[in-house]
């Protein structure tokens, strides 16, 4: 006899799917998850296909151990859309799969929502004459209860108590059932609308292109600088499709710094949305997405990996803040949360909202050739004020703890205006190192060869590419002068210098060392939200998310760093931060106003971003981009390898190099170092492969993985391809 056999993706970096028979389980389907034997260990994977023939001699085919679902946990587009991942970030299926389940599910958990125990009376008890249990009015009262419908089983207790429900179950009145509670579908009848301002022409004009893409595939982009009334629009344009019943997903950079628009979510609808973000416990998130599979949530909101989330009944995806490096994942699977949306939403048949004040040129590019409805939001929206941009040039300018004098006098106007005002660095710590006066020596990490950090609040050095850390020490270990001093300006340092500069002026700081741990952002929003500090020192945490209604001015320190750099997009980011801080300034009546320092002024990146802002300066960037075929008018994958010894990592990067089949406008520059040559005693090496064609990369990777896996160092060096990686460190 037979068996249909399963094609399974198991959740290992292998691309091969493995073959099981279906003995026993031959009504499984594709999409189930099941157990099997695979070496030594068990594992959870998912049926991939099913055949009726395995290439593997009888004797070799194992059966499957379990099956854990009847259904498939995944929809038919659902299924369709992780294919289509795994083949265009060439990334194993079954890790692909692993990486769309909610951890408990990969672990084995039931997908369905938990059934429930119930009683019911049972037909001696339907007909039983009250009389007999005149001694037990308690029992009666019970039976009463069920004769007229079925309770579930904690209901039940907790209204007469186990005894008397065990007493009733022993006399064979009542009897307990299983089932699945039904799933509460009843949301859109509860929706209660808050009031709305009018939209003005611009967000109409967007609002109505989005309602007349109707319930088909169209991507929208919405091009606005902050407080020009994305939110709203996003509101306005999901109303009609929540009344309808339709679900809404919508993508945040970080749940933490959005408070406020998790809140206008809520309030104006008078739901309460379904949260996804990695500090939730592994049980809420399956709840979540149990729910939103279910079609019991009508707003789910969530961080990169929500684009995972399910839905019964999908009305639309938004990605907030589409341009934020945060939607890229940078280990594992290297996928961007913006761009498999973008697909999903094509499969699923709905429109997809992204929004930005700063779009990504990849975006903005294909809203200028058509591929996206592009929507422009030019006015800050009510009665706020654009903010005033100036450069000071900061050569030859005294400097107190890396703030220009001529700033300092500013920045007491604006505080005893009653106003806050925000300096931005994008360095944590004290000083980025620790050098020796006498003789120069600077203390370094042996692992990733730079500097030590040197942090006061900790009272230790540590390493920001690695992590390790080590007591500050008192003398220079190569000449034991005691003339240890910090070179260079941190948050921390800022922190410091500020008390100093201005006394009995309130100074917080908001970098990942303040800010860690449970609600610990959460508390310093507040408080400044509070007016309880004047002064905000941050990194780019200030530039995600958060408004600051009452900073009227905002200060970025060193600009100078991202200008000269060896990472194409570092102009793009910086453009894009130097905007977003901007934008979180300086709302409805106050007139804001931000300084760049830098010693060079007359950049002509500053300058475009100067006078002509953002969109201006994007566009031109594109036209850069173009001119030097760079992303997004080619495409790129890049092998990252990490070896112990820089020669494997050389050598098998040429080895790979030989195994890519020649393509007439595939490129392959490298191996070449990372940017970061070393990093935790591992020697980083990259090779880049570039097309003008995305179908060029993915045909190459495609033609060449699986003998590249085969090779004998790759079991000895740790690599990974990344499918249009975002960074080259
Ligand atoms: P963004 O998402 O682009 O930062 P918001 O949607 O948050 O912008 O809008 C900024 C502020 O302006 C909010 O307080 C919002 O309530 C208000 N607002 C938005 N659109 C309008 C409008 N058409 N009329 C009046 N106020 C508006
Ligand atoms: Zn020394
Ligand atoms: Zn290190």
């Amino acid at each position: 006899m037979t068996f249909p056999i399963a094609e399974v993706a198991l959740p290992i970096p292998k691309r091969a799917l493995f073959d099981y028979s279906l003995a026993g389980f031959e009504h499984a389907r594709i999409g189930a998850r099941v157990m099997v034997s695979f070496g030594r260990r068990q594992l959870i994977g998912v049926i991939a296909g099913i055949k009726a023939q395995s290439g593997l001699a009888p004797e070799k085919l194992k059966a499957i151990s379990a099956l854990l679902d009847q259904e498939s946990v995944f929809s038919e587009a659902h299924l369709t859309w992780l294919q289509w991942a795994s083949q265009y970030y060439q990334h194993a299926f079954g890790e692909v799969l692993a990486n769309a389940l909610p951890v408990n599910l990969r672990k084995g958990a039931q997908a369905g929502v938990q059934e429930e125990v119930f009683y019911k009376a049972t037909s001696q008890g339907q007909s039983l004459d009250d009389a007999e249990l005149k001694r037990a009015p308690r029992q009666l009262a019970a039976l009463q209860v069920l004769r007229q419908s079925q309770r579930s089983a904690k209901q039940l207790k907790d209204e007469f108590g186990s005894a008397v429900v065990n007493a009733l179950l022993e006399k064979g009145l009542i009897e307990s059932q299983c089932r699945t509670p039904e799933p509460d579908l009843t949301w859109p009848k509860r929706i209660k609308l808050a009031d709305k301002p009018r939209p003005n022409l611009e967000q109409s004009l967007c609002i109505t292109a989005i309602y007349n893409s109707g319930a088909d595939y169209q991507c929208h982009l919405l091009e606005g600088v902050t407080g020009s009334g994305k939110t709203e629009v996003y509101l306005q344009a999901i109303e009609p499709l929540l009344l309808q019943g339709k679900q809404i997903l919508v993508l945040v950079p970080e749940i933490g710094l959005t408070p406020q628009t998790v809140k206008r979510f809520e309030d104006r609808f008078g739901l309460k949305a379904g949260l996804l973000h990695s500090g939730l416990a592994d049980g809420e998130r399956l709840r979540v997405w149990q729910q939103a599979r279910s079609g019991e949530l009508g707003l789910i909101i969530g961080t990169r990996s929500a684009v995972f989330t399910p839905m019964k009944s999908p009305g639309m995806i938004i990605v907030d803040e589409e341009h934020d490096a945060s939607y890229k994942q940078q280990d594992g699977w290297r996928y961007h949360a913006r761009d498999l949306a973008v697909v999903r939403a094509r499969l699923e048949k709905i429109p997809l909202l992204l929004g930005s004040a700063t779009p990504s040129l990849e975006s903005l590019n294909n809203a200028l050739t058509g591929k996206y409805r592009h929507h422009l939001l030019r006015q800050r929206a009510g009665i706020a004020k654009p903010v005033h941009h100036s450069i000071l040039d900061m050569k030859g300018q005294a400097l107190d703890f890396g703030l220009a004098r001529g700033l300092q006098g500013r920045i007491r106007q604006h505080l005893s205006n009653g106003h806050q005002v925000m300096l931005f660095i994008n360095r944590r710590g004290y000083a980025p190192a620790l050098i020796c006066h006498q003789c120069g020596h600077v203390e370094s990490c042996l692992r990733c060869d730079r500097s030590y950090t040197l942090h006061r609040g900790m009272n230790k050095l540590q390493c920001h590419h690695c992590g390790d850390a080590k007591s500050i020490p008192q003398r220079c270990p190569a000449c034991s002068s005691d003339k240890l001093q910090p070179v260079g300006l941190g948050t921390e340092q800022l922190e410091d210098g500020l008390k100093t500069l201005f006394p009995g002026v309130s100074a917080v700081r908001i970098d990942s060392d303040s800010a860690r741990g449970k609600d610990k952002l959460d508390k310093l929003l507040q408080a400044i939200d509070k007016g309880e500090h004047q002064l905000l020192i941050g990194t780019q945490i200030l530039a995600k998310g958060h408004h600051f209604p009452n900073v009227s001015m905002v200060v970025v320190l060193d600009v100078d760093s991202a200008l000269f750099s060896a990472d194409f997009r570092a102009a793009e980011k910086l453009a894009q931060l130097i905007t977003q801080v901007a934008g979180r300034a300086g709302r409805a009546h106050i007139q804001g106003e931000l300084w760049l320092q830098t010693h060079h002024p007359g950049h002509p990146l500053l300058q475009d971003l100067l006078h002509n802002g953002y969109q201006h300066f994007a566009r031109l960037a594109l036209q850069e981009r173009r001119f030097i075929h760079l992303p997004p008018f080619s495409y790129q994958g890049l092998f990252r390898v990490e070896a112990n010894d820089a020669r494997q990592a050389f050598d098998f990067l040429c080895q790979v190099r030989e195994q890519i089949p020649q393509y007439p406008d595939l490129h392959l520059i490298g191996p070449l170092p990372a940017l970061m040559e070393k990093r935790q005693g591992r020697f980083r090496m990259q090779l880049l492969l570039q097309s003008g064609q995305r179908t060029g990369i993915q045909q190459a990777l495609a033609a060449c993985l699986e003998a590249i896996e085969g090779l004998p160092l790759a079991n000895r060096v740790r690599w990974s391809v990344d499918l249009d990686p975002q960074d080259f460190t």
